[in-house]
């Protein structure tokens, strides 16, 4: 990798400040964290810092706040889960700068943890404020950044800070990057692109990198309703960006220009409605009915997609194939979850939704790499820059 890591450097004794994305799911009712992938993810770097003698202080994004304290965004409840997977106790402060935090981090002892307090309470974090990050990087000695999933952000814990430390990569953090460079520089072809989701002007740019990349783009979800109207196919009621339907025509273009394959849907599950009581029924794709919309992908479609698949050695999958949130329609993605996970090939799954999807078919082990990063993984499949990348140190070239 580009990038030091904290591999590079000396840790023995050193205050390290390190940011991660424990931007956990809660449970809308009971505020319970409901999914905890993302805590897991950094338990490798947190267990290298400890073992070699580091003491540190975690600090994380937690829902969007906006700037003020919200007790149900409070980060105690991630430090309670945070300590049972590492099996040690884990300090937690009820803010992340100021005279309370100095003391907390002053007095960590070697391979002890603090979390400090969602650092999107103070509005400076989202601004990039040079004179927070101060206050943050007065706290270490060294800082690290483990949060893919926020690299794409140029906030004070990413960006401002690493300008004011020696800034180093997480081996989380590196495992993103590496799996995903490898995967667009230099895939084992063939490589197949899926990518599903909701709404294809998310996408659009991605997209387009992917086909100038990959054999060939499978298709699913919002996504591929899009794709279908801009070839002329009806699709009722289904989600269709008509301002988009030009750009997805350009994209059937290249793809037809550079002998590249893109795959629609052959079937769907129509309904008239997104409630679930809604009649649904199972229909050619050239069958949908006005007032019907398409939810998921039939089973014309996943066979076609096993086919081509199979013969994949790199496969990277973004974007759900239907409205997976709801029973009737979740068949679809949870197929291709498996199709995917029994594949011998390379296989890279990015997307909050996706990942849960992953998860929910009960496949993440059998995945290569479940990306943390939603809008993160995007941006970099995009070419942009990811600012809480750039800013760390560059390792010497010899
Ligand atoms: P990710 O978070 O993995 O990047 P997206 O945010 O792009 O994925 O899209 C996920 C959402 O797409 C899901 O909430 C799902 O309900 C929705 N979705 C999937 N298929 C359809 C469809 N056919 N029509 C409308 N929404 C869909
Ligand atoms: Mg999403």
């Amino acid at each position: 990798m580009r990038k030091k890591t904290i591999r590079d450097i000396e840790i023995d004794g050193l205050r390290i400040l390190v940011r991660v994305d424990f931007n956990l799911p809660l449970d809308i009712d009971s505020g319970a964290i409901s999914d905890d992938r993302r805590l897991r993810a950094t338990l490798p770097t947190l267990r290298y810092l400890i073992a070699r003698g580091a003491r540190i202080i975690l600090c994380s994004h937690l829902g969007r706040p906006k700037g003020t304290v919200v007790d149900g965004l409070r980060m105690g409840i991630v430090a309670g889960r945070l300590s049972e997977l590492l099996g040690l106790p884990v300090g937690y402060v009820s803010d992340c700068i100021g005279p309370e935090v100095e003391a907390a981090a002053a007095n960590l002892k070697k391979g002890e943890v603090l979390l400090l307090e969602n650092l999107r309470f103070h509005p400076e974090e989202e601004k990039n404020d040079p004179e927070f990050a101060r206050k943050l990087a007065g706290l270490a000695d060294v800082y690290v950044n483990d949060a893919f999933g926020a690299a794409h952000r140029a906030h004070a814990s990413t960006e401002a800070v690493a300008r004011q430390l020696p800034a180093v990569a997480g081996l989380l953090m590196e495992a993103e990057l590496s799996m995903l460079t490898e995967c667009l520089e230099q895939p084992t072809r063939p490589f197949a692109a899926i990518v599903g989701g909701a709404k294809i002007s998310t996408k659009i740019a991605a997209l387009e990198q992917l086909l100038a990349r990959a054999d060939l783009l499978l298709t699913g979800g919002g996504i591929a309703c899009t794709f279908l109207k801009a070839q002329g196919i009806e699709v009722g009621a289904s989600l269709v960006e008509a301002d988009k339907i030009d750009s997805t025509r350009n994209l059937l273009r290249i793809a037809k220009d550079t002998g590249k394959r893109i795959l629609l849907p052959d079937d769907a599950v129509v309904a008239r409605g997104l409630d679930q009581d809604a009649p649904s029924k199972l229909v050619d794709i050239t069958k949908i009915e006005p007032g019907w919309m398409m939810l998921d992908i039939g089973p014309a479609t996943i066979r076609a997609y096993e086919r081509a698949l199979k013969t994949c050695r790199t496969v990277l999958w973004n974007g759900p194939m239907g409205v997976f949130e709801r029973p009737n329609y979740a068949h679809g993605t949870r197929r291709l979850a498996e199709i995917v996970a029994a594949l011998d090939a390379t296989t890279i799954v990015g997307g909050g939704e996706t990942a849960a999807a992953i998860e929910e078919a009960g496949v993440s082990e059998k995945i290569s790499h479940v990306s943390t990063g939603g809008g993160a993984t995007l941006e970099f499949i995009e070419g942009k820059r990811l600012p809480g990348v750039d800013a760390l140190l560059d390792r010497e070239v010899a």
